[in-house]
């Protein structure tokens, strides 16, 4: 099968929009179409010419669990089982929040390779902010706008050299 990337993080930090940024432009269209969830959770992108499935771990409010770590580990727990690599998405505008810490002391026990990816980081400032998420252990923060597309090129060659 195809080799699987994983978005996760909390809600509202750009995971959807990360995601609709990696997929192809064809997806992008269908997911734009009235009527069409905007909120796809699986799709394909296309990394230094190889051909990858990414998924989208949504539905966080939905899950059963009560703590907001709970519902990210319970809606990341099967995907990242499955993940050759998790993107683990951290907000740089709100920095670091105790749930972001749980959630990488969870992942970084998963045995999966990780990369940590400072979202909203557009701008100077942005890309300044992102590297507060040095502290969580999980290596250099991949700085990145995906609502302007800043960083996106790079992230993208990162994932491949870790595929
Ligand atoms: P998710 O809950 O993690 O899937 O987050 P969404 O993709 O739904 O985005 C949550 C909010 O953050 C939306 O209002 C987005 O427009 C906004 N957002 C996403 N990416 C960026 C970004 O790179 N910069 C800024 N400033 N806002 C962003
Ligand atoms: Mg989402």
């Amino acid at each position: 099968g195809l080799l699987t990337v994983v978005i996760a993080g909390r809600p509202n930090v750009g995971k959807s929009t990360l995601f609709n940024r990696l997929v192809g432009r064809r997806q992008a269209l269908v997911a734009d179409t009235p009527g069409v969830t905007r909120d796809r959770k699986e799709g394909e992108a296309v990394l230094r010419g190889r051909l990858v499935r990414l998924i989208d771990t949504a539905g966080l409010e939905e899950a059963a669990p009560d703590t907001l770590f709970g519902r990210m580990r319970a809606s990341s727990e099967m995907a990242v089982v499955e993940a050759d690599v998790v993107l683990f998405c951290i907000d740089a505008r709100t920095g670091i929040t105790p749930a972001d810490e749980h959630f990488a002391n969870w992942l970084r026990k998963q045995n999966r390779k990780v990369l940590l990816v400072a979202n909203k980081a557009e701008g100077k400032a942005g890309a300044a902010s992102a590297m507060e998420a040095f502290s969580l252990g999980l290596g250099t923060p991949i700085a990145v706008s995906a609502e302007h597309g800043e960083g996106i090129a790079d992230l993208m060659s990162e994932v491949a050299d870790a595929l």
